[in-house]
């Protein structure tokens, strides 16, 4: 498994849980919570992950931020930065540089 940080900026989200229904192990990693008068997605458990960045590039509301932390050099994984490269395979997320 990758080592990965995911953050929800909770501005964006509006807690659709899209993000839930295309992880294979959504239900694990996050979950939708009510936070004030919205409900939004928080990330409860990330070592389930394995970085395929869909949860990323289905949000939306581009509300999800994924880190790969395991890699030299660190790569944010935002749907503008994955809008500007050439090539982004769903199963094995960015490419090397
Ligand atoms: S898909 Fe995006 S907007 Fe919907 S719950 Fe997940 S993070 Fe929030
Ligand atoms: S990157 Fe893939 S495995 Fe990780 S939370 Fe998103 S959809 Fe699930």
């Amino acid at each position: 498994m990758p080592m990965v940080q995911i953050t929800i900026d909770p501005e964006k989200c509006d807690g659709c849980g899209i993000c839930v229904g295309v992880c294979h192990k959504g239900q694990r990693i996050f979950k939708i919570e009510k936070v004030g008068n919205k409900n939004v997605c928080l990330v409860q458990d990330t070592s389930y992950c394995y970085g395929c960045t869909t949860c990323v590039s289905k949000c939306p509301k581009k509300a999800i931020n994924l880190v790969r932390t395991d890699k030299k050099i660190r790569r944010i994984l935002t749907q503008s930065h994955r809008a500007t490269l050439p090539f982004v395979s769903p199963c094995l997320g960015v490419r090397e540089q």
